[in-house]
This record gives structure tokens, sequence and C-alpha cells, in this order.
């Protein structure tokens, strides 16, 4: 028997609705190119998206069509983020970090009719434009006619200038229902090894994962929240923030391209941010200027860290020198992307302060609605006791099922668990704490080493700006941890002195056998560090001495 309620499709359009009904005044601000400031309403929000429905359609673009975007964190990005669901077309963001040959790669492969591009990425649109002229025969550039930088394009495409053509258009455009499975939006991975994967988000597991982290005990965002996404709108949808505060009426302030500390710290106070998201790289630039410059963050309440782990000294300095708790959340792009977020439990209550900094250090615990395991190499399920670490597996109704392109269900064990390619352990009480990638771990003797345990303790060490911890080869014990620090500005680094860190933080075996001091260590275009052409360089370091 069938349950006798209202039978109502998630739409990603209705979020809009929400807003624009409920939380009409709501504001959302946006940092421009050109470094003024522009305000509207989620009332203007779904309005001008209903009037950008009317362009895409006179663009060519149907149900199902692929709309990319090159953009910051700004409002224009944000109607395209509405406007392609809402009429059932697929709003495709792409990292505009990534190699121009990725980029063209991505567009291709997307096979995306029209590109929506942020000025800064001129240069990369006429770069790219040969490449990409059999798919993309329309770029509209987003900005006035004032600002319109010069691009050039190859035969058989046309540029555009987003505030012409919104001028032109009429926003008599009417949201449809339609089935809440059809795809919204399309997201790469930014593809470390091999070329980058799709995944495909639908309106349902969108609306899920919005539901899921506006919840207390994740993002907690509310009405009376003003949220600065620093996270990109290319990265995984920002985290799911645009739909979040729209859902909850919560103030977005998006800050463009201007993502440095100083920027960062103006706008937050200017705007009266609490909440924020981002990387560590973010943060570290963020804590050296309030350092340096002697401001305060006068509003900012809590700080969300993911994407990479967080160095303990971040947290320590953000919580004891500005009383901002830097939380922990861990996701991917395959998880829309939130897997779990690190929210105490009432067994955190009476830890020392010592010990709460070290739990803050997890991952956290899963988002309701995620299930998750830790499994060894037989796929067998390890012990949740914050030791045994194993390939990390999840499940749950906004987990990928399959890339872009493949057959549904494709990226999937038999019984329906996605291997996230992490290493992690999880304690009693149910707190996920990533040791590695499974790629990166350190198989010493036959035991498993923790890369991101070491390159934690060497950051604690005040000479050392950022540390990387490889498998190198080894003649006895097949791998053994080789460490690469880049040391903080005017500092030098003693090898030796950086190996006394350790002492009594890990077992003695577990100590890199030798320090490397270099310039500077490589990043991925989501600032991740590039292990793999760490590897490439050093994997033999210990054949040749
Ligand atoms: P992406 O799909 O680019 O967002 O990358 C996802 C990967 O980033 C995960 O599989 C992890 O390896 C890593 N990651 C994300 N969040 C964290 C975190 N809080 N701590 C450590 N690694 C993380």
């Amino acid at each position: 028997m069938f349950g006798l309620m209202q039978s109502q499709g998630l739409m990603i359009s209705s979020i809009l609705k929400h807003a624009a009904r409920h939380h009409g005044s709501g504001e959302v601000v946006s940092r421009t190119h050109e470094n003024t400031t522009h305000r509207y309403t989620w009332r203007d929000v779904e309005a001008r998206s209903r009037r950008l429905v009317r362009v895409l359609q006179k663009l060519g673009i149907e149900a199902g069509d692929r709309v990319g975007t090159l953009a910051w964190n700004g409002y224009r990005h944000l109607e395209v983020y509405y406007a392609a669901p809402g009429m059932a077309a697929i709003c495709h963001t792409i990292n505009p970090r990534l190699h121009p040959d990725d980029v063209a790669y991505i567009v291709n492969h997307a096979a995306d009719k029209v590109l929506f591009v942020d000025s800064s990425f001129a240069s990369l649109i006429t770069t790219i434009a040969p490449k990409i002229a059999d798919t993309v025969k329309t770029v509209v550039m987003l900005t006035d006619a004032d600002n319109m930088p010069e691009v050039t394009l190859a035969p058989g495409m046309t540029l555009a200038c987003y505030d012409q053509i919104m001028d032109a258009a009429d926003d008599d455009y009417v949201w449809p229902t339609f089935d809440e499975n059809t795809a919204s939006a399309l997201c790469y991975t930014s593809g470390t090894t091999g070329r980058p994967r799709g995944v495909l988000y639908s309106h349902r597991s969108t609306w899920l994962h919005t539901y899921a982290i506006t919840m207390p005990d994740l993002m907690g965002i509310r009405a009376t929240s003003r949220v600065l996404p620093v996270v990109p709108m290319f990265h995984v949808n920002a985290w799911g923030s645009p739909y979040a505060a729209a859902l909850t009426g919560a103030a977005l302030v998006l800050p463009g391209r201007h993502m440095d500390g100083a920027s960062l710290a103006t706008l937050m106070n200017a705007e009266r941010v609490d909440f924020t998201a981002g990387v560590p790289t973010v943060w570290l630039g963020l804590l050296q200027h309030l350092r340096t410059s002697g401001e305060k963050l006068t509003t900012v309440k809590r700080i969300v860290t993911g994407g990479s782990a967080a160095p303990p000294l971040l947290i320590e300095a953000f919580r004891d020198e500005y009383g901002i708790m830097l939380e922990h959340a861990w996701g991917m792009t395959e998880l829309s992307p939130l897997g779990t977020f690190n929210a105490p439990k009432t067994g955190q209550a009476g830890l020392s302060r010592d010990a709460a900094g070290q739990h803050m250090l997890k991952q956290g615990r899963a988002a309701p609605g995620i299930d998750m395991k830790i499994v060894d190499g037989d796929g067998k399920e390890l012990p949740w006791d914050g030791v045994a670490f194993g390939d990390l597996m999840v499940k749950g109704p906004w987990v990928a099922s399959a890339y872009y392109g493949d057959e549904p269900g494709s990226t999937l064990t038999a019984d329906g668990w996605f291997a996230t390619g992490d290493v992690a352990t999880i304690d009693a009480d149910g707190f996920m704490e990533i040791t590695d990638r499974s790629k990166d771990v350190i198989k010493s003797g036959g035991e498993w080493i923790s890369s991101i345990t070491l390159e934690n303790i060497a950051v604690s060490h005040p000479d050392v700006a950022e540390a990387a911890v490889i498998a190198a080869l080894h003649p006895k014990w097949d791998e053994r941890p080789l460490l690469l620090v880049v040391a903080a500005p005017g500092r030098t680094i003693d090898p030796a002195s950086v190996l006394a860190v350790y002492e009594g933080k890990v077992a003695k075996w577990w100590l890199p056998d030798e320090v490397v001091v270099v310039p500077e260590l490589p990043h991925t275009a989501t600032g991740k560090l590039l292990k793999t052409s760490l590897r490439t360089q050093y994997k033999d370091h210990y054949l040749k001495v």
C-alpha cells in the first residue's frame, strides 16, 4: 500500500522558488571582476534566472543539453546554476585552473553547446577556441557591454555579452516540473591520475544533499546566516552552499576572483559573514594575513575546512588566536560532495583541550543519509577501533553510481558500495579519519604507514611551511617514507631537527628515512599535493644512495 501524501518531484527550481517567496529580501552580494560590489535579493535571482532560461532557449538549449561555465563565484554564475537545471538542461561547471588541454577535453567530452565565461578567462577561451569549435556554438562573457574583454573565437562560434542578451530577454518563463531523477549538474573530478571524469548530479540528489548539509550538526545554515563560500562554484558546486543558502534563506556572499587573505578579511567584515567554507590553503593565506596585519575577523564564527587534511597548526591557530572554530569536513566530487562532518557527540564533552584538539583532526562522522565502512584488501570489513585502517567505502542517495557516459552502477561493488580511494580509520564513536589516498599509503615491510600523519607532524615544526611524504622504493622494505619539505619564509630547515619532532609521536619504524628540502611542492588544480609527480621524481631516491 502506498502512503497518501502529495508526491512532488524535488526540483532545483523549487529551492529557488522557496527562497524568492519566503526569503524574498534575503541578500546575495558579489564582488565583481571589476572589484565593485553587486547586491540583489533572492527574489531578483529567481526572476533573472527565469529570464536566463529565455536566453538559453534563444541560444538553442533544450532539455538534457550541457551548459558549460568557466567562472568564479558571482551572481551571474549563480543565475546559470539555477536557470540551466530549471529548464531540465545541465549546468556544467568547469575548473579553469586545469591545463587548457584538459579544459578543452572536458568541454568536448561533455559536449557543451554554450559556455558562460568570466572576463578572467578571456585568454583561456581564446586559446582553446579552435579545439572546441565543433561542440561550442556560443561563448557568453559574464559581464556588461562596457567591460567586454578581447576574445578571439574560431570560425562558426558566436561571442555574446551576458548583460546585453539578458536585457533583451523576457522573464515570462514558468518553471516546469519533471522527473526528479533528471540530471541537473555536471562536475569533472580533478584527475590527478588519468583523464578527468564527469559526475552527473540529479535534482533529487541535490535536494537531499542540500537538506543534509544545512542540518545543525553539519553546516548548520539558517535564515540569519551570512554564508561566504570561498570554495569555488566550479569545485563540486561550492560544496552545495549556493543551494543551501537559497533553501534556508541565508545571505550569500560571493567573493569572485578575490580570494587572498586581505580581500577575504575585508569582505567578511564588511558583509558580516558568520559562516565560510574552503580548503586549508585558503585558511593558511587568511591566517598569514591576520597575523601580519593585526586585523581581526569581527563576525565569523565558523569556518568549514575540507578538500585536504587540515594541519593541526591551522585548527589551533584559529581557535587559540581568534576564537574561531575550524570544522573539519570530508567529501569528494562523487559525493556531491559532503560525506562526513566533525561535529561532537556527547562523548566528546569531557575531553581535555589537547584531546579535543586531536579529535578535531578527524574528518568526522557520516552525514545522515550516508553509510560508510572500511575494508581490507579482501573486502572484509575492519573494526571501528580508531586504529585499523583500510579502504573507505560509502553509499547513499547523493553518491555517484557511475561516471558520465558510463553504465549506471558501473562504479559500484556488487553490493552497492562506492570505493572512495581514501584510506581511513573509524573509531568506536563513528568518527572517520583519513590516513591517506590509497595510492599514497606507504607499504613498508608489509605494514602501512600514513603519509598524512607524517605530514601533519612535519608542519608542526616552525621552520616548515609545507610537507609531503611519499613512498620511495627501498631494497629491503619495498617502500620507505621520504619527507619533502618547503621552508617557511625567511627560515632555513635543519633536517635533523625536523626528524626530532617525530620523537614520541609515531612508532620508530614510521620515521622518514630522509628529509629533502625543496623550494616548492607541486599542486593540482584544486590545491591538493600532486604526489604522482613527486613519486615520478623521487621514487628511486633510496635506490640511488
Ligand atoms: P575532490 O573530488 O577533488 O573534492 O577530491 C576528493 C578527495 O579529496 C577525497 O577523496 C580525499 O582524498 C580528499 N579530501 C577531501 N576532504 C578531505 C579532508 N577533510 N581531509 C583529507 N582529505 C580530504
